[in-house]
C-alpha cells in the first residue's frame, strides 16, 4: 500500500484554511471595534478612523467569502483528479491541431494555456468586485474598465511573450539535469531574475504606468542631498502616475548594485502636505539598503529557491507520488506543480519566519531614518500614509504576526517614541 499523498495535500490544505479562517475571524473582530488603540487617539482623526474602520471591515467580509470559494476550488480540482484529466484533454488538442503531442514542452504549454484561461476566467468575477465595487465605494478606485481589461490583456500578451521560452528551458534543463540537476535550475532561475530585473523597469512597467522624473525643486534638491549624505548611487528619481489607478500611495526603490532608482507614487507628493514627509520616508527606504536588507533578502529567496529545487530533485522520479495525484507519466511541469502542493506546510512556516525578519528590519529601518534626524517628519509621514490608505487601525496581535511584513502604525509609533527616551 503506498501512501496517499493526494488525501494529505488536501487533508492539509483544508487545515490550514480552518487555521486561518480562525485568524481571519479574530481580526475581524478586532477590526469591529469601535474605538481608537488608546496610542493613536489624538493623532488619528475620528472621521479618518470610521472611514478606515468600513473599509477595512469590506475587505474583511469579501475576503472570507473568497478564501471560501479558492479552497473549495483548489481541493475539488485535486480530489476529483482535473489536473490528470486536464493534462490528457490538452494533449489531445495538441493532436488535433496537427502538432506533436509526444513532444512535451507543446503538451506543457496547451495545458497551461489552459490553466492561464481558466484561471483569468475565475478570477474575474473577484477582481472586478474588488476594484469596481470595494475600492470604488472607499473612493480608492481612480481606473475606468477599460483601463482594467487593458492592464489585463497587456498581463495576458506578457506571459505569452516570456512564458513559453521559460518553459521550455525550464524543461530541457530537467530532462538533461543528471545528478546536478538543482543546481542548474537555481543557476538558471538566478540568471533570468537578474535578465528580469534590468528589464522590468525599462520595459515592462512603463506599458503600465508613466514614469517622469521628479522635477527640478526643492523635494528633489532634498532627496538628492540625503541620496549623496548616505553614499546611495540614485541614478534616477521618478514620480509614477499611480493616481490612474486608485489613490493609495506608497513609495519605492529599486535596482541592482550602482543601478538605483527611487520611484515616489504621485498620490504621495499630494497626499503629503511638507516635503520633509517624503523625504523622511525616504530615509527609512534609504536605511533598507544601507543596513543592507535588500541584499539579504536577495540571498534569502536564493537559498530557498535552492532548497526548492533540491527537494524536487530528491521526488520528481518517485512513481507512487505521480500516481497519488492520477498520473500514469511524469511531465516535468507536473513534477514541480505536485511537489509545491506537498510542501505547502513548509512553506507556511517560511512566510512567517520571513514576515517576522521583514517586521524587524522595518524597526531597524525607522531607527535609521530617527538617526539621521528625521523622527517627528517620519512620524507625521506615518500617520499621514495611514489615513490616506485608510489601513486597519485595530488589529489583532496572532493576525498581525502571522500575517503582516509591516509591523502595525501602533508598535512603529511606540518604538520611534521609546527610542526617543533612549537617546535622551
Ligand atoms: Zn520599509
Amino acid at each position: 500500500m503506498v501512501f496517499p499523498y493526494m488525501e494529505a495535500v488536501v487533508g492539509f490544505m483544508i487545515l490550514m484554511y480552518v487555521f486561518e479562517t480562525y485568524l481571519d475571524v479574530r481580526q475581524h473582530t478586532a477590526l469591529k471595534l469601535p474605538t481608537l488603540p488608546k496610542t493613536l487617539e489624538g493623532v488619528i482623526g475620528q472621521e479618518k478612523f470610521e472611514k478606515s474602520r468600513a473599509y477595512s471591515l469590506d475587505k474583511s467580509h469579501f475576503h472570507f467569502f473568497h478564501e471560501f470559494v479558492t479552497i473549495l476550488m483548489d481541493s475539488a480540482i485535486l480530489f476529483f483528479g482535473l489536473l490528470p484529466w486536464f493534462w490528457k484533454k490538452s494533449g489531445e488538442f495538441v493532436t488535433f491541431v496537427g502538432l506533436n503531442a509526444e513532444n512535451e514542452i507543446l503538451h506543457t504549454l496547451a495545458f497551461l494555456a489552459g490553466v492561464m484561461i481558466w484561471s483569468q476566467i475565475t478570477d474575474l468575477p473577484f477582481s472586478l468586485y474588488s476594484t469596481f465595487v470595494i475600492e470604488a465605494r472607499h473612493g480608492f478606485n481612480k481606473q475606468t474598465i477599460w483601463l482594467f481589461f487593458r492592464d489585463m490583456i497587456k498581463g495576458i500578451c506578457l506571459s505569452v511573450i516570456i512564458g513559453p521560452p521559460i518553459v521550455a528551458a525550464i524543461i530541457v534543463i530537467v530532462q538533461k539535469g543528471g545528478p546536478y540537476l538543482a543546481i542548474y535550475l537555481w543557476g538558471f532561475m538566478f540568471a533570468l531574475s537578474l535578465v528580469m530585473m534590468t528589464l522590468y523597469p525599462v520595459l515592462i512597467a512603463p506599458l503600465f504606468n508613466k514614469f517622469t522624473p521628479l522635477p527640478e525643486g526643492g523635494l528633489r534638491k532634498k532627496i538628492e542631498n540625503l541620496a549623496s549624505s548616505l553614499k546611495f548611487p540614485l541614478k534616477k528619481l521618478f514620480v509614477v502616475d499611480g493616481s490612474t489607478r486608485s489613490s493609495h500611495s506608497n513609495a519605492y526603490m529599486y535596482g541592482f548594485f550602482k543601478n538605483k532608482r527611487i520611484v515616489l507614487y504621485d498620490t504621495l507628493i499630494q497626499q503629503c502636505k511638507n516635503d520633509e514627509e517624503i523625504v523622511a520616508v525616504i530615509a527609512h527606504e534609504l536605511g533598507h539598503w544601507k543596513l543592507n536588507h535588500t541584499v539579504y533578502s536577495f540571498v534569502a529567496v536564493q537559498i530557498l529557491t535552492f532548497l526548492q529545487f533540491g527537494g524536487y530533485t530528491l521526488v520528481r522520479n518517485s512513481t507512487d507520488l505521480f500516481r497519488s495525484f492520477g498520473f500514469d507519466t511524469q511531465p516535468v511541469l507536473i513534477g514541480l506543480i505536485i511537489f509545491q502542493h506537498t510542501v505547502i506546510p513548509l512553506q507556511h512556516l517560511v512566510s512567517f519566519g520571513l514576515n517576522l525578519v521583514s517586521r524587524s528590519f522595518e524597526f531597524q529601518a525607522d531607527a535609521f531614518a530617527k538617526n539621521l534626524g528625521y523622527a517627528s517628519q517620519l512620524r507625521s509621514g506615518l500617520v499621514k500614509l495611514q489615513e490616506e490608505n485608510l489601513s486597519a487601525m485595530n488589529t489583532d496581535p496572532w493576525y498581525s504576526a502571522y500575517h503582516y511584513s509591516h509591523p502595525p502604525l501602533v508598535e512603529r509609533l511606540a518604538a520611534l517614541d521609546k527610542s526617543d527616551k533612549k537617546a535622551e
